[in-house]
C-alpha cells in the first residue's frame, strides 16, 4: 500500500525522545519479521576521488583544489577484494567520484571481471560510479556486478538546483536509475537529509518517490558540511546530535513505510557519533558497508569533514565491527550476498 504522506510528515516530525525510542522500536518490530536481524557487510572500496562532477555539498567535487587526486591500481583494488573475500564479506561496493571517459569505463570492466574471478563468482558486486549511459551500465552488469546505488539525493527540483551547477540535472538522474533497472540491476537510491532549505514534506515526497520507483536498497544519510565546499557557510550552525537524529529517523520511517528493502547504515551515522552505524541497525537499516581501502587513500576520500576511520586499518575494523554487531544480539551473514528480498518478491 503506498504510505500515506501526512503520516510520513507526521513521524519525520517527531522530536520528543519518548516518541522517537517508540518509533526505532517499530521500525525493528517490521525489519525483524521482514528482513530479520542478520546483518550483511558490504566492504567499501573508495576507488577514485577525481570527480568530472561539482555538486556544492561535497567535499571531493571538482572544483576542490585543495587536495591530491587518488586512483586505487588495479593490483591494489584486487588485492583489497581479495581480502574483502578472505575475511568471509558476502560483497563489496566499489565507490569512486564521476567519470564517464572510455578508459575508465575499461578500468572498472576488467576490474569487476577480475573480482569475479578471483572469488569463483561468490563475491556479490555493488557499484556507486554515478551517472553512466545504459551501455556503460550493461557492459559492467555482463563483467559480473549486479547491484547499482546511485542516489538521487533530493526529489525537489528547486532544491535539486540549488545544490547543483545548471549542468546537473535531476531528469538525468532519474533516467539513470530506469536505465538500471532495465539491465537487470537491484537498485539502490537514496537522500541526504538535513539539506539547507529541505523540509519534513519533501522528505516524505522523496519515501513517496522510493515506493513508486519501487527500490530494492537505500543508502541514505544525514549532510555534513564541508568547509571546502560553496555551503562551508554551515559548518559554524552543524549541530551533530540533530543531524544524527535525522539520520536515524528516515532509516526508520523508510523501514516502517517500505517494509523488505534492504537499508544501509552509512558511514555519515558513524562520522555523528562512534556507535552511530549500531544505532542505524536498532533503527531499522540491515546492511553495513566496512571501509576496505588502504588507509592510505583515506584521507583523499573526505566527502565530508569528521569521516571516522582515517588511520584505522581494515581488519581493526572488522574486530570492532564485530563485537558491536554481536553487542546489539544481532549476527552477520558471513559468505552471504543478502540481497533485497524486496527484488525477489518484484521478479516473482
Ligand atoms: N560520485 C558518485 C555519486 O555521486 O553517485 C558516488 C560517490 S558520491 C561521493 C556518494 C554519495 O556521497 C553521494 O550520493 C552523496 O549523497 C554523498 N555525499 C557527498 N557529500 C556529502 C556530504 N557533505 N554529506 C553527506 N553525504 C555526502
Ligand atoms: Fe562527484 Fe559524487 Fe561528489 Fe557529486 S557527490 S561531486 S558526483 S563524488
Amino acid at each position: 500500500m503506498r504510505p500515506d504522506r501526512n503520516e510520513l510528515i507526521r513521524m519525520l516530525s517527531l522530536q520528543d525522545q519518548d516518541e522517537l525510542d517508540d518509533l526505532y522500536k517499530q521500525a525493528y518490530e517490521i525489519k525483524k519479521q521482514q528482513v530479520g536481524t542478520k546483518v550483511y557487510f558490504r566492504g567499501i572500496i573508495e576507488l577514485s576521488n577525481i570527480c568530472s562532477k561539482n555538486c556544492f555539498y561535497c567535499g571531493i567535487r571538482s572544483g576542490n583544489p585543495d587536495f591530491k587526486r587518488y586512483t586505487i591500481s588495479m593490483q591494489e583494488a584486487l588485492r583489497e577484494a581479495k581480502w574483502c573475500f578472505d575475511q568471509r564479506y558476502g560483497s563489496l561496493v566499489i565507490q569512486a567520484g564521476e567519470r564517464t571517459d572510455e578508459a575508465w569505463v575499461d578500468f572498472i570492466t576488467e576490474l569487476v571481471a577480475g573480482i569475479k574471478e578471483l572469488s569463483g563468482g561468490k563475491l556479490g558486486m555493488t557499484l556507486s560510479l554515478g551517472e553512466q549511459s545504459e551501455e556503460v551500465y550493461a557492459r559492467w552488469f555482463e563483467a559480473g556486478a549486479h547491484r547499482y546505488l546511485l542516489r538521487i539525493e533530493t526529489t525537489n527540483q528547486e532544491l535539486y538546483k540549488s545544490l547543483h551547477p545548471a549542468d546537473h540535472s535531476l531528469e538525468y538522474r532519474l533516467k539513470c536509475l530506469r536505465s538500471l533497472r532495465k539491465v537487470g540491476y537491484q537498485v539502490g537510491t537514496g537522500v541526504m537529509i538535513g539539506l539547507p532549505g529541505q523540509s519534513m514534506a519533501d522528505i516524505a515526497d522523496d519515501i513517496l518517490f522510493f515506493f513508486d520507483e519501487d527500490v530494492d536498497m537505500l543508502g541514505m544519510g544525514p549532510y555534513i558540511p564541508h568547509q571546502k565546499t560553496p555551503l562551508k557557510h554551515l559548518v559554524d550552525s552543524f549541530d551533530p546530535e540533530l543531524a544524527l537524529q535525522l539520520g536515524l529517523k528516515l532509516i526508520a520511517v523508510c523501514r516502517i513505510a517500505l517494509k523488505d528493502i534492504n537499508i544501509a547504515t552509512t558511514t555519515a551515522l558513524q562520522a555523528l557519533h562512534p556507535e552511530g552505524r549500531e544505532l542505524g541497525l536498532l533503527a531499522g537499516a540491515n546492511v553495513l558497508m566496512p571501509n576496505i581501502t588502504n588507509t592510505e587513500y583515506r584521507d583523499g576520500y573526505q566527502l565530508y569533514e569528521g569521516k571516522p576511520c582515517l588511520d584505522e586499518n581494515a581488519d581493526q575494523c572488522i574486530n570492532c565491527l564485530s563485537r558491536r554487531i554481536a553487542s546489539i544480539g544481532e549476527s552477520i551473514g558471513f559468505d552471504e550476498w543478502g540481497d533485497s528480498l524486496h527484488f525477489f518478491k518484484r521478479k516473482q
